[in-house]
């Protein structure tokens, strides 16, 4: 039914047990289903040919708005804690606090970077951020079938809707829960706005934004996306869900990691850069007709 779910980068676990969830989605239509999605390496590219591509904390770091010397700070803190993120031996509570030191001292060089406001779009343009082929076809089908899209993202709010703005696929079924940046009377950054939301404490961020889920109470069907263990919690804040197919992008350490994955997510992409076999599904769900 599915013939992107053949794709040699498919793995699953309990395949009845998907076929059931994808069968009653369907049944639930465009009016019961909301999409719940992380970004970086989720909906952008994990890399290319080989290359890594950027993830938003990495297209400020990357840009002309900080100073070699911050740059080199940055890169030590990432090749510092990354390993840490997806070290498949910590346990998650083992990495919270770490995370939160992460995120913290990222934001604390680059608020003494004092970059402007005016200049994120430049920077966005000039990056290699990219999204994953077929980004277009997702957003623009969601969007037709008013279907709710929540982006839930630990990285940096302001650079990911500039991201999607310029592909132009940031319609107004779209919401973005990020770390946004806030900015003095000038435009010059000078904090980042609310609690910050790192990669293990997404269900607590899930849970602060209850009253957006509330609104959307009929679409009780969720398709959730992420590629770290973090984001298995990112619809928490739905109270009334009734199915949810979880798909996870496996993106680093697939071997080691791929085992913990399977457990957890119901559809396991491995090293797949491309949005094909979730546009599949959600042509089937959303085209009953066919
Ligand atoms: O959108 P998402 O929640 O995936 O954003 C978090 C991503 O940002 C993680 O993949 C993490 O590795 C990355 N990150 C980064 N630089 C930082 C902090 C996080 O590239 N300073
Ligand atoms: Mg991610």
């Amino acid at each position: 039914m599915i013939p992107e779910l053949e794709k040699s980068t498919v793995r699953i676990r309990e395949p009845d047990r998907v076929k059931e969830i994808i069968s009653s989605l369907r049944d639930g239509g465009a009016s019961k289903l909301q999409v719940i999605t992380d970004f970086d390496m989720t909906l952008t590219r994990f890399a290319n040919n080989g290359k890594r591509s950027p993830t938003c904390h990495n297209i400020i770091h990357d840009s002309k708005l900080v100073s070699e010397e911050c740059r080199i700070k940055l890169k030590d803190l990432l090749n510092t804690y990354y390993p840490i993120e997806i070290d498949p031996s910590r346990s998650i509570e083992e990495k919270l606090p770490l995370m939160i030191e992460w995120w913290t001292k990222v934001h604390e060089l680059l608020v003494g970077q004092r970059i402007q406001k005016s200049k994120l779009a430049e920077i966005v343009k000039e990056s290699e951020a990219q999204l994953r082929d077929g980004y277009r076809v997702l957003f623009d089908k969601l969007h037709k079938c008013n279907v709710p899209v929540f982006i839930f993202s630990a990285g940096v709010g302001d650079i990911l809707e500039e991201i999607i703005r310029q592909v132009g696929i940031y319609h107004q079924n779209v919401t973005v829960v990020s770390n946004f940046m806030d900015f003095d009377e000038n435009g010059v950054l000078k904090g980042f706005k609310g609690e910050i939301i790192h990669i293990y404490n997404k269900r607590e961020g899930a849970l602060r934004n209850t009253e957006h889920f509330q609104q959307l109470m009929g679409h009780s069907n969720i398709v959730l996306l992420g590629d770290s263990l973090g984001d298995l919690s990112m619809a928490d804040g739905v109270q009334n869900q009734e199915n949810i197919l979880k798909i996870g992008f496996l993106n680093d350490k697939v071997d080691q990691l791929l085992d913990k994955y399977l457990a957890s997510y119901d559809i396991v992409l491995l090293s797949d850069e491309t949005l094909d076999v979730v546009n599949g599904i959600l042509q089937h769900i959303l085209n009953p007709g066919q």
